[in-house]
């Protein structure tokens, strides 16, 4: 009946179905406990006509030309260079950090000084993770490092994963450095934007294919079984020759048998405003005032023209399986030796592949799982023949 089964509907499980369906023409049912496809991406239009993320605020941004121009062929888009502002001692100023915030908290005098040792020990248009810049010798760049530390990254960090940054791996505070340069904006990848008739949209062109079946609002436990023992799967209780294509999270896959991934969720608080406009830029970071991190005003990602608005506050929470949503894998050593075992239970099953934020326990952006997506098929998919 089907060649492959996936399970979850989001960039991992859409992209690999649509290269099976349509570059093998092989049958794919796509499994999605949720009762709409797009996974985290997923986007809609609410009762004020403000189109917003319901999952947050996604923005697409990539280095790979592979990826953009994958996507490209499902969407055009709204060129879109995402730029956050942080609220510092009373002052916003561009986040990632850069000579531009040093003008904007501290007086002229200093904040020159600072730059000038910034481009003497650095370099000019250099990132710099703000752990690292914390090792600085310099007793300037030190206190520098010691400041943006202190109010840029500790209270944020604190809020949003219950940590402090050193108790993570170094790439989770090192996604947004100390940049020396006067660009205000979030990413500097060459291909930025937003799908211009949103994810969503994206997602059912992604899909849009004869060969494609995808049934919703089904955990796929509750009609696929796997002995994980011998590989066997059952599919509504008869034997399933194909492969799986697993994109949920890993520990659910095994049962929890070394125990639970830790994960952090978000609990979104949107609301509609009754103005054109709310806030200067798409998002505004507030590391030190406030329950939430971030207020994200979805009209300045998407482009959209309308004489309302809507934003969303989000309120990290710690992850309780069955209650709230994993959203972002927690990345230190504790949780990479847990990782470690479920990895190892899953190569021993050569009809399932693994791939996406929840499966591979990845902190993963969205070109990240587009382009695993598409090296997994091109790579093992195409290769095995089946
Ligand atoms: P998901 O999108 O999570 O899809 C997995 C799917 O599997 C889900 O639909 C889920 O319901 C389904 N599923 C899970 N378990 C089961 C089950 N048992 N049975 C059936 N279905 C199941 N990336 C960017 O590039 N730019 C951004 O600006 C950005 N912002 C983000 C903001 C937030 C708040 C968050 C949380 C993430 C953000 N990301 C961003 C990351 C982006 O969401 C992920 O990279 C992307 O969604 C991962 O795709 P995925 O397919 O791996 O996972
Ligand atoms: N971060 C911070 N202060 C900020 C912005 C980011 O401390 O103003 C840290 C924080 O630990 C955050 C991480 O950097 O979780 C990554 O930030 P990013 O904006 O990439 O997070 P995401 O958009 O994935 O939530």
């Amino acid at each position: 009946m089907f060649d492959y089964i996936i399970v979850g509907s989001g960039f991992a499980g859409s992209v690999i179905a649509e290269r099976i369906a349509n570059q093998l023409q092989k049958k794919v049912l796509i499994i999605e406990k949720r009762k709409h496809i797009a996974g985290n991406a997923f986007d809609s239009y609410n009762e004020a006509g403000i189109l917003v993320h319901n999952y947050g605020p996604h923005i697409f941004h990539t280095k790979i030309k592979e990826v953009w121009d994958y996507l490209s062929q499902f969407t055009d888009w709204n060129i879109y260079h995402h730029q956050v502002l942080g609220v510092i001692d009373g002052a916003k100023v561009p986040i990632p950090f850069n000579i531009n915030s040093l003008y904007g908290v501290f007086p002229k005098s200093i904040a020159s000084k600072l730059e000038e040792k910034l481009i003497r020990s650095f370099g000019y248009n250099i990132k710099i993770p703000i752990l690292k810049l914390k090792e600085s010798e310099d007793e300037d760049l030190k206190y520098l490092a010691d400041f943006i530390y202190e109010k840029v990254f500790l209270n944020y960090t604190l809020k949003q994963w219950g940590l402090q940054p050193e108790d993570l791996d170094a790439s989770v505070t090192g996604r947004v450095p100390v940049y020396i340069s006067r660009d205000n904006r979030y990413f500097q990848d060459r291909y930025q934007g937003t799908p211009k008739f949103g994810y969503t949209n994206l997602f059912e062109k992604i899909l849009d294919n004869e060969n494609i079946k995808v049934l919703t609002n089904t955990d796929y436990k509750e009609i696929i079984d796997i002995d994980t023992n011998t590989s066997e799967i059952r599919f509504m209780n008869n034997k399933f020759n194909g492969k799986l294509i697993y994109t949920g999270p890993i520990d659910y896959f095994f049962d929890y048998k070394y125990g639970e991934l830790p994960y952090r969720s978000i609990n979104f608080k949107f609301s509609d405003i009754q103005q054109a406009s709310y806030q200067e830029v798409g998002t505004v970071n507030y590391p030190n005032d406030y329950d939430f991190t971030r207020i994200t005003e979805f009209k300045h990602l998407t482009g959209q023209k309308n004489d309302l608005s809507s934003i969303v506050k989000e309120f990290s929470e710690v992850y309780i399986p069955g209650v709230n949503v994993p959203y972002y894998p927690i990345k230190n050593d504790a949780n990479f030796e847990i990782l470690k075992k479920y990895k190892s239970l899953s190569r021993q099953l050569d009809n399932v592949h693994f791939i996406g934020r929840l499966a591979e326990y990845q902190y993963y952006d969205m070109d990240a799982v587009i382009a695993k997506a598409l090296r997994v098929f091109n790579e093992k998919i195409i290769k095995s023949g089946d």
